[in-house]
């Protein structure tokens, strides 16, 4: 039975980190994928799709110049499914040979079946060409999510679907319902509104991705009801069904009913277990899947690790490739660091949000004294140039300390933009820094210049 020092299940961005990192140490790799492609969920239907789909519609919506050209702007005037997909499978496709190059550039062998374990050190591999067992002196489980299910929503991959089936969509709809105004809700909202479809969006919780800034997520709610999007907060769905003339019909507990085109029910997601087959490992999911790690990413078995959305919040592609690294690091006894309070969050709405460190909401609830500075992209030469003038930077800073506390940004290019912020947060950098900087002119960046004036000018006030 082949032996190898480290074992690695899935292929998303956990996984591929976590087996480089093995590989780059001199360990003997395997790295275990049951789909036929790797990238997990994050190449082939979770990041870089809703990513690349996001470009194709800024693209033929000509959104971007709507601001300076009007409101009629358009790249193409009828946008088909075919248009925004063919970009897609072009990225996905570069994106899986770039990860197989480097898998075998690092000497990993990639095994093709569904991994479950047999013992604590033994897995079991389940593939077309039947089944074959390996053991490993540290094992990873890196197997993501899949999107979760509801009784009262009858998925049926044509009018009634999730994210994952959001490219086999046939046409683009004229209205659509989202189900779920989390991160993946909300970004599918804004591409569809963006198309020009009336879309409505149903959250059960009072607003929007309750995880970001209030005034952003304010900032961001204003937009979508400027794109004629309905916002049904505070609702719940009692049942779902496809008409006779396939359109679809939401039954809200409040006895609403929404109808659509078609329905995205984006809910949540499930951790990928089921067929690890955790108990022959000494080891357990909870309700929604999920494995739990200590801050080092080791489960209650010392030599089996987990990373990525298997393990849960934040359950993003960037902290998931982290985890896989540090997973392998800390298994290895390397001294490393790792602090999830400067973990980043790139929200890509339309327009996109980004931010890191507190919020306002949670320094009123600790009792810190803080001060906020705000520059808006209409003030800022390159706002201008660009035709983005709903976009706004938002520091937050220590009143006393001038340390800087968060950095909440929505625009264009946020998640590129907080960078910057987030370089200064992690370095403890004061709010001034940003004052005695010169920026290269004309740029967003300048925006943290206007917003530091502003904040500390309100200390002087
Ligand atoms: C629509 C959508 C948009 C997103 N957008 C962003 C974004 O903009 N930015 C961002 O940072 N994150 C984003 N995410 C989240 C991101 O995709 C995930 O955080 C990331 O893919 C998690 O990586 P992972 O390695 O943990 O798991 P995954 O990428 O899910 O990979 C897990 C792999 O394990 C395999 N596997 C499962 N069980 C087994 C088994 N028993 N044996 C063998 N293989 C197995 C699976 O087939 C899969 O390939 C998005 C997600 C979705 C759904």
């Amino acid at each position: 039975m082949p032996h190898y020092d480290l074992i690695v299940i899935g292929s998303g961005p956990a996984g591929q980190r976590a087996a480089i990192q093995g590989a780059k140490s001199n360990l003997r790799v395997a790295l275990v994928e049951r789909r036929e492609v790797i990238g997990g969920a994050c190449i082939n239907t979770g990041t870089i799709p809703s990513k690349t789909l996001r470009e194709a519609v800024l693209h033929f919506s000509g959104y971007n110049y709507q601001n300076i050209y009007g409101v009629s702007y358009r790249v193409k005037e009828k946008i088909t499914m075919s248009d925004l997909s063919f970009r897609v499978q072009h990225v996905i496709k570069t994106e899986v040979d770039v990860t197989q190059a480097q898998l075998s550039r690092n000497g990993i062998d990639v095994m093709s079946g569904v991994a479950s374990f047999k013992d604590p050190h033994t897995m079991q591999i389940t593939g077309i060409r039947g089944t074959t067992e390996i053991t490993g002196d540290i094992i990873v489980i890196a197997t993501g999510t899949k999107p979760a299910g509801s009784a009262k929503v009858p998925i049926n991959a044509r009018t009634i679907i999730n994210s994952d089936q959001i490219l086999d969509m046939p046409e683009v709809p004229k209205t659509l319902i989202v189900v779920g105004g989390g991160v993946i809700g909300v970004e599918y909202t804004c591409m569809f509104a963006t198309l020009g479809v009336r879309v409505t969006l149903i959250e059960k919780r009072p607003r929007l991705l309750e995880f970001a800034d209030q005034e952003i997520v304010e900032a961001l709610s204003y937009h979508l009801r400027d794109h004629r999007v309905t916002m049904r907060l505070n609702e719940e769905v009692h049942s779902v069904e496809e008409t006779p003339e396939r359109t679809v019909v939401a039954h809200l507990e409040s006895k609403k009913r929404v109808t659509g085109d078609a329905l995205l029910y984006a809910v949540g997601r499930q951790g990928n277990v089921d067929e690890l087959n955790l108990p022959a490992a000494g080891l357990e999911a909870d309700s929604r899947g999920r494995i739990q790690v200590d801050e080092h990413y080791r489960t209650k078995q010392p030599h089996i690790y987990a990373a990525g959305d298997v393990i849960g919040f934040p359950s993003l592609a960037s902290v998931s490739m982290e985890q896989g690294r540090l997973a392998v690091a800390f298994a290895m006894g390397k001294n490393v660091t790792s602090n999830p309070a400067y973990f980043p969050f790139g929200i890509y709405t339309i327009p996109e949000i980004s931010f890191i460190g507190k919020t306002e909401e949670q320094l009123t609830d600790e009792d810190a004294p803080y001060e906020v500075g705000v520059a808006y992209y209409r003030e800022i030469a390159r706002g201008q140039i660009r035709g983005d003038t709903t976009g706004r930077l938002k520091l937050i800073f220590h009143r006393e300390t001038l340390e800087i506390l968060g950095v909440h940004i929505i625009g264009e290019g946020a998640s590129e933009l907080l960078h910057i912020g987030q370089a200064v947060l992690i370095l403890k950098g004061k709010v001034d820094y940003f004052v005695n900087t010169v920026f290269n002119y004309p740029t967003l960046a300048e925006c943290y210049k206007a917003a530091a004036f502003n904040g500390l000018n309100k200390l002087t006030r």
